[in-house]
This record gives C-alpha cells, structure tokens and sequence, in this order.
C-alpha cells in the first residue's frame, strides 16, 4: 500500500509521473528503446532536453536574458559555483544567513572573495527570517535561502536590494511565482519538487557572466552549459526526463499562481492543526512559516516517541523532524496530495485529544 510520504527529499512526486516515469523506463514513448538506454544526443532525448527547458521559462515567465541549465552535483556545488563565476577576486558578495544551506553557501564562497554577511537568525536556532538589514551597494550579489528545509521557514518576499539576488530555491522552486528578472542565479537540486536526485536546475543571467578574472574549470563555468545546452558532457538523463514529467503535471495543474494557492490551503491545513492542539508547537515564526516544511515539536518526549508510533501505523512516512531541531517536519510539496494531508491532521487531532 501507498504510504503519505512526508519526507523533506528525495521526495513525493506527483502519482502520474511516477506510473509515466515507470513506463520509459521500459519503452520511450513507444520508439522500443528505454529513456535509460538512448543516447544524450538522440532526437528523442534532445526533445525531452528541449522541453525540460522549455517548461520552466514558460511556468517563471523567464526573460531573454537568462538561461535554463540541469547541471550536476547537486544544490551544494551551487555554493562554490555562483561565487566562482560571480564573484570576481577583489569584490564582495552579501549573505543572509537562515540556516544550514545558507551557512555551507557562506563558507564556499569565502573561497573566491570577501564575503558579507549582513544577518543570521543563529540566535534563535533560525526559526525565524531576518528583515533588518542594510544591502551594500558595492556588493556584486545577495544570496539567500529563499525556503529553509530543516528549519521550516520561508522568505514570504523577495529580498529588498538594490543588486542582484542569487538564491537557493531547492526546496520551493515552482511552489509559487516569482519575478526572475531581480535574480543573477537561482539554482534548485531536483528532489523536492521537481525530480529524482542527480541533476540540479539553474537559472542563470548571462548578462552577469564573464566579469571575473580568474580561470574557472570548462565543467565549473556557466558559460560552458549554456553553450552546449546542458550537454557538454552526458547529462543526468533519467533525471530530467522526470523532471520535465513534473513540469509538465505543473502546467496541466494550471501553473505556479495555481500551485502557490494549494500550497497556502495545505499549509493551513498543517499549521492550524499545529496552533489548535496544545500538545503540539510550531517551531518557525509565525510570519516566516515555510508552505513546504511545516515543522513542529511535542511538549514531552514521551508523546513524541508515541506519535511516531502513531505515524507510522497510520502508513504515513517521513515525518521525524532533522536531527538539528528534532521533533516532527511535514513536507508538503508541490505533489503533496490534500487527502494525505488530511489523515496527518486527523491523527494529530485524535492524538491530542487521547493525549492531552
Ligand atoms: N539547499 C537546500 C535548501 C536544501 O534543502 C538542500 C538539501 N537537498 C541542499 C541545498 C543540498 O542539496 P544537494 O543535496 O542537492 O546538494
């Protein structure tokens, strides 16, 4: 049986791209050949290349002046790759520091130049977004963590800034829209809303590149995967064609202001049950909760271990909170059906009252 799979990545994907995925696994699209087994430069994957990066310039309304690349190595090579090509030797780039992704950000780019870090919300164990802050114009960019996977809260706005914004949207990519033109990178690893692990979607400004002096490896350089259209090497093939499956579910679903409106009810579904139940806490504040990591605790130890139990008798996977917060994390993506949401809820209701 199915579980409800709340986990916080890999994650759930919606039902009909799995059963799609599964099918060219066996047989693409009916050619007798499987999506594993052709090759990068067939015309039917560069079909499937061409509209995995067709889809998100259309769902983000992309300008010109950006591209769409699926590069490798995951959200973290992200970290030392928008410095590297960004930063140039003598400049600076600002920080916003939420959380673990962001401080991991922060320590690669020290590596290529001087780095700012204009607020971190570390006082607090990060369970909130820091909004006081001056952006130095003299900064080359401003990098944030636009959705803070472990510590489940959320930017509900785009940095204000007068300079381009890089951002790691790994974990609320296409869970709402966005203005693309404020940005000089977004990167995002697949495993959350998009795709399988192995290949991370990264949109870039082509206007901001080249303005560095040092030399940067060919697989390291932007330039490099705009050039041969995320090809230079053998791309993550599987990856991507399931990724371009749940891009297109997006669109059928109606688009990103369609996504972004089920993803607030079903986040209220999460977080009222949160405040109506005194047994259990939120732990992100209030105006900063994430719409795809709802985390919360229990107010003893004890029940927490028993709604574990409860959790996994109820066939619902995924929930036990990251070792650095603890208790519970409700990751309630994109693919997040409303039905599983709703059996969370009834349980956490049925478990307070038994237990409260
Ligand atoms: N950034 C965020 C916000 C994340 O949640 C994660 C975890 N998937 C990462 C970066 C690291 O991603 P990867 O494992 O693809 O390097």
């Amino acid at each position: 049986m199915k579980k409800h799979n709340f986990s916080a990545g890999p994650a759930i994907l919606p039902a009909d791209v799995f059963s799609q995925a599964a099918e060219a696994v066996q047989d693409l699209n009916g050619i007798g050949l499987s999506v594993l087994e052709i090759s990068h430069r067939s015309p039917e994957f560069v079909a499937v290349l061409e509209e995995a990066v067709a889809l998100p310039k259309e769902l983000l309304q992309i300008p010109d002046t950006h591209e769409v690349l699926y590069l490798t190595g995951g959200a973290s090579s992200q970290f030392f790759m928008t410095a590297m090509n960004l930063l140039p030797h003598h400049g600076k780039a600002a920080y916003l520091d939420t959380g673990s992704w962001s401080t991991k950000a922060i320590k690669e780019a020290k590596l290529f130049g001087a780095v700012e870090v204009l607020a971190s919300s570390k006082d607090k164990n990060y369970a909130y977004i820091p909004k006081d802050y001056t952006v130095p114009l003299d900064a080359t960019y401003l990098h944030y963590t636009s959705n803070n996977t472990i510590f489940g809260t959320q930017y509900q706005q785009l940095p204000a800034a007068d300079i381009p914004l890089v951002c790691d949207m790994s974990s609320d990519i296409f869970s709402r829209p966005i203005d693309v033109s404020r940005f000089a990178v977004i990167y995002a690893g697949a495993q959350k809303n998009l795709g399988p692990a192995g290949t991370t979607l990264v949109i870039v400004n082509k206007d901001l590149l080249g303005k560095v002096e040092r030399e940067i490896p060919t697989m390291l350089d932007y330039r490099t995967h705009i050039k041969k259209n995320s090809s230079f090497n053998t791309p993550p093939v599987f990856p991507i064609y399931v990724s371009m499956l749940t891009l297109r579910w997006i669109k059928e679903q109606g688009g990103l202001a369609e996504m972004a409106q089920n993803n607030e009810a079903k986040a209220k579904l999460v977080y009222d049950a949160i405040d109506r139940n005194p047994l259990f806490q939120g732990t992100a504040a209030r105006e900063d909760r994430s719409r795809m990591n709802a985390t919360f605790v229990a107010n003893d130890p004890e029940v927490e271990t028993a709604f574990l139990q409860a959790c996994q008798e109820a066939n619902i996977a995924g929930i036990k909170g990251h070792r650095s917060i603890g208790g519970f994390r409700a990751s309630i993506y994109n693919a997040m059906p409303t039905e599983s949401i709703e059996v969370l809820v009834e349980l956490m209701d049925h478990f307070a009252q038994k237990h409260g």
